[in-house]
């Protein structure tokens, strides 16, 4: 099949190629997102392969339908950027990468964590500049501290994992406990105790109506002054305006950000060279107690491996059987 890539940067056609190699697939890269002013680059193409921030919304499957475009191949776990009711109204199959590697996002989120609580960005700065002081650097043990984790799937549950190495006391919250947690001994809660009891709250839910603005100005009074908060998950789940404004009073102790809700316009680009036009971002730089990552957790080569021999398994098999095998539907995610 042809197929035609969106969004891609030097690493993804290396590991593409690679897992192409031999599939009789042709692959079209393009550096653009795809979006309404750029899907008329997949005219020609069989397939759609896009990634996180491409705006897969109804005039873009509209547009992509109206070229015999029969299956959009997502190089992600996430499907929130897709209109799944307008993909099956045309009649498009939707298929993802269900697990690449949760080890990559949970091993990230631990590093937000432990940068965070022992200021390792800071301190790297400071040794850098003959600044052995430690005053400002103090942490704190993770050992015995509560941790509250927000989605226990796949990469919630190598979090719990590795928390439970560290010593702490993990709470839980899911719309469906997952066996493996309740195995580790670790008790769900609903969200108010989870956000009372928490020491650290870490994100690794889907983004869905039910969880856009989940940390928003009301779960914030909830919270123990100073927490540290943790988003791998996708932006949307944090209120920025409600967390910049717990920074400032204090509430949030630290924040560590690998998604942001207005992420398209920034991450995966070299901006180095121009001023950041968004304020809110911009306000986000200035704390201290703020790390960002630009959406690398999933950025190891195990991760970047699986996501490449998945998405063309994807093409792969819809080709033979005209059915997507991660198929990503209305019906299954309203199950
Ligand atoms: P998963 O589907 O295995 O787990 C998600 C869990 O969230 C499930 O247990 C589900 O029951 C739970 N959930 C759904 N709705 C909920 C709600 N309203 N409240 C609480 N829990 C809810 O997914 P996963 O592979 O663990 O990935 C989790 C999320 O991480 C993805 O949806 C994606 O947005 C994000 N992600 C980020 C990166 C990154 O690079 N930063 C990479 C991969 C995935």
């Amino acid at each position: 099949m042809q197929i035609a890539v969106f969004s891609t940067k030097p690493y993804d056609r290396r590991f593409l190629d690679a897992a192409s190699a031999g599939s009789g697939h042709r692959l079209i890269y393009f550096e653009a997102k795809l979006s309404v002013e750029t899907c008329d680059l997949a005219a020609g193409a069989d397939a759609v392969c896009a990634f996180v921030n491409d705006d897969v919304n109804a005039e873009v499957l509209a547009s992509l339908s109206a070229k015999g475009i029969k299956l959009i191949v997502l190089r992600s776990a996430g499907f929130n950027n897709v209109d799944l009711a307008a993909a099956k109204a045309l009649g498009i199959a939707v298929a993802r990468v269900p697990a690449y590697s949760p080890h990559a996002v949970a091993e990230h989120t631990l590093a937000l964590i432990l940068a965070l609580n022992r200021k390792t960005h800071r301190a790297y700065n400071r040794v850098r500049e003959g600044n052995f002081a430690l005053e400002g650097l103090l942490g704190f043990d993770l050992a015995g501290k509560t941790v509250g984790v927000v989605g226990t799937g796949k990469i919630g549950e190598v979090v719990c994992k590795i928390l439970a190495g560290f010593g702490c006391k993990v709470i839980a919250y899911d719309l469906q406990p997952n066996p493996a947690c309740l195995d580790m001994g670790i008790t769900y809660v609903e969200t108010n105790e989870l956000f009372a009891a928490s020491d650290i709250i870490t994100l690794h839910c889907p983004l869905t109506p039910a969880t856009h603005h989940l940390i928003n100005e009301a779960a914030l009074t909830r919270m123990k002054p100073g927490v540290m908060l943790i988003n791998t998950s996708r932006g949307a789940v944090i209120d920025t305006h409600a967390v910049v404004k717990g920074l400032k009073e204090g509430v949030i102790g630290n924040l560590g950000l690998d998604v942001y809700e207005e992420e398209a316009d920034l991450f995966f680009e070299d901006l180095s060279g121009r001023f950041i036009d968004d304020d809110v971002f911009a306000r986000l730089l200035t704390f201290p107690n703020v790390l960002i990552t630009g959406h690398q957790a999933f950025f190891t080569k195990e991760a970047l491996t699986n996501i490449a021999e998945t998405t063309i398994g994807n093409v792969t098999i819809f080709e033979r059987t005209g059915r997507a095998m991660h198929e990503v539907s209305v019906e299954k995610i309203a199950r």
